[in-house]
């Protein structure tokens, strides 16, 4: 019997990364066992869905690379469908109309359970669970069948052999385990997976953080450093590894594995996850990557001294250094700007030593003077001129950093020099300078 999933968003709001996880585990299942992978929209609330959220539902899933197999089904589209089994029921005695509503009559004595796949046989006892042997409204009165009714049908009618779904619906599984038994329709295996908590150990909400994958998107997250860190929400490849590309976890996903208490959500680990994915890049792949949030951030990377070339230089020279994609413009901004401006708390601090201003004049016209602007080059230069001013490394540098890029931190001191190009930084070391010389009294 070949494996078939489905995953089932209602298109209500935009995908929570809880969804996601339960989209990958569905994915991850359906791609090891050589099986389908099926999208249901359920969207019979039509208060609440809208067109929107299923866009960016469908987006999401793309982004992460779910590729999912035949035609989207929509729960909207299949009301009569719904509508003809409720009749069944009916005729059959099993169901009955109250009002508008359909109502589905229920064991009201006994137990109600079914085997799932981690957690081992779940039963519910009917004198203890009384909302359970309360007929099952199948159709409301607004003519619109109930989630446990519909999600019934589909999950029989498309032949879905494992529903795997999140922790919060085991308490509608025993609703839905008498319908089954009713329609004469086989049982899927059931596996319900733990849900994401936050770090304080309650499920993840949006007082935890970002809760849906959009807002990691946008913040500059790589879908497979995204995909890999879901995967370990509650699940491991085993021997601690952390690391994982997709082809791996697709050849190593046991659904067996996965962990019956819930996963906390750690947003340092998926940091520390992208950053490996954005190490591994090629400098050309990671500046392609850039370019949006570098336009977003209004800089072009055209201009004197820059180019193609010149901006993958600088990709190269932050590619280490950044976590997230988001990150690349608030750190090298200043290689970007034209002009920049020299925070007053710099100034007072770094900029003590009464011979400054004309370290910094000085120091503008020996850059001025090379013809080769590379780091080793102006790494020399530098050097040279460091002797004859009788200044250490640490006096020289550290102000000469600062005027020339605004920062007290930045990445290594002689390619940026290079990187801002000559003219730039020989411009800045003459503001300084002048700066400086406007507040020292002659
Ligand atoms: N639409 C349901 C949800 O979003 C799907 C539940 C299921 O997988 O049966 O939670």
């Amino acid at each position: 019997m070949s494996v078939k999933v489905r995953f089932a968003p209602s298109p209500t709001g935009f995908l929570h990364i809880g969804s996601a996880r339960t989209a990958l585990f569905n994915w991850l299942f359906a791609r090891h066992e050589g099986g389908q992978f099926f999208l249901r929209i359920e969207d019979t609330d039509k208060e609440r869905s809208k067109q929107e959220f299923l866009e960016e539902i469908l987006d999401s899933l793309k982004w992460l690379g779910f590729d999912w197999d035949g035609e989207l089904v929509f729960q909207s589209k299949r009301t009569e469908r719904y509508r003809a089994i409720a009749n069944e029921l009916i005729a059959k005695g099993l169901a009955y109309n109250e009002g508008e509503a359909v109502r589905f009559r229920v064991p009201k004595q006994g137990k109600v359970g079914f085997e799932d796949l981690l957690h081992g046989r779940i039963e519910f006892d009917l004198d203890q669970h009384g909302s359970l042997a309360e007929d099952l409204v199948i159709f409301k009165s607004d003519g619109s069948p109930t989630y446990n009714f519909a999600v019934v049908c589909d999950d029989a009618e498309m032949g879905i052999t494992h529903v795997i779904r999140g922790d919060d619906h085991i308490m509608n599984t025993p609703k839905q385990v008498p319908l089954y038994d009713a329609l004469g329709y086989k049982k899927p295996v059931f596996c319900h997976i733990p849900l994401i908590l936050g770090e304080d150990r309650s499920r993840m909400s949006k007082r935890h953080g970002a809760t849906s994958i959009r807002e990691y998107r946008q913040a500059g997250f790589l879908p497979d450093a995204v995909v890999n860190y879901l995967s370990l929400l509650g699940w491991s490849p085993g021997n601690n590894q952390e690391i994982i590309g997709r082809e791996e976890l697709i050849k190593k996903f046991d659904l067996k594995r996965v962990l019956k208490t819930g996963a906390v959500f750690n947003k340092e680990k998926l940091e520390w996850l992208n950053a490996q994915y954005v190490r591994q890049l090629t400098p050309q792949a990671l500046a392609d990557l850039l370019l949006p949030y570098v336009q977003a951030a209004g800089y072009s990377i055209e201009g004197p001294g820059k180019g193609r070339a010149w901006y993958e230089r600088l990709v190269a020279l932050f590619q280490e250094r950044v976590f997230t994609l988001t990150q690349f413009t608030d750190l090298a901004g200043f290689f970007f700007d034209d002009k920049i401006s020299i925070p007053e708390t710099a100034v007072q601090e770094v900029f003590k030593d009464a011979r400054l201003a004309e370290t910094f004049a000085k120091y503008a016209d020996a850059l001025q003077g090379l013809a080769d602007f590379g780091a080793p080059a102006v790494e020399e230069r530098s050097r040279a001129l460091m002797k004859e001013l009788g200044m250490s490394g640490k006096e020289f540098i550290h102000p000469c950093r600062v005027a020339v890029t605004g920062k007290t931190v930045s990445p290594g001191f002689f390619e940026t020099v290079s990187l801002i190009g000559k003219e730039r930084a020989v411009e800045r070391l003459r503001a300084a300078s002048a700066l400086l010389k406007t507040r020292t009294p002659a």
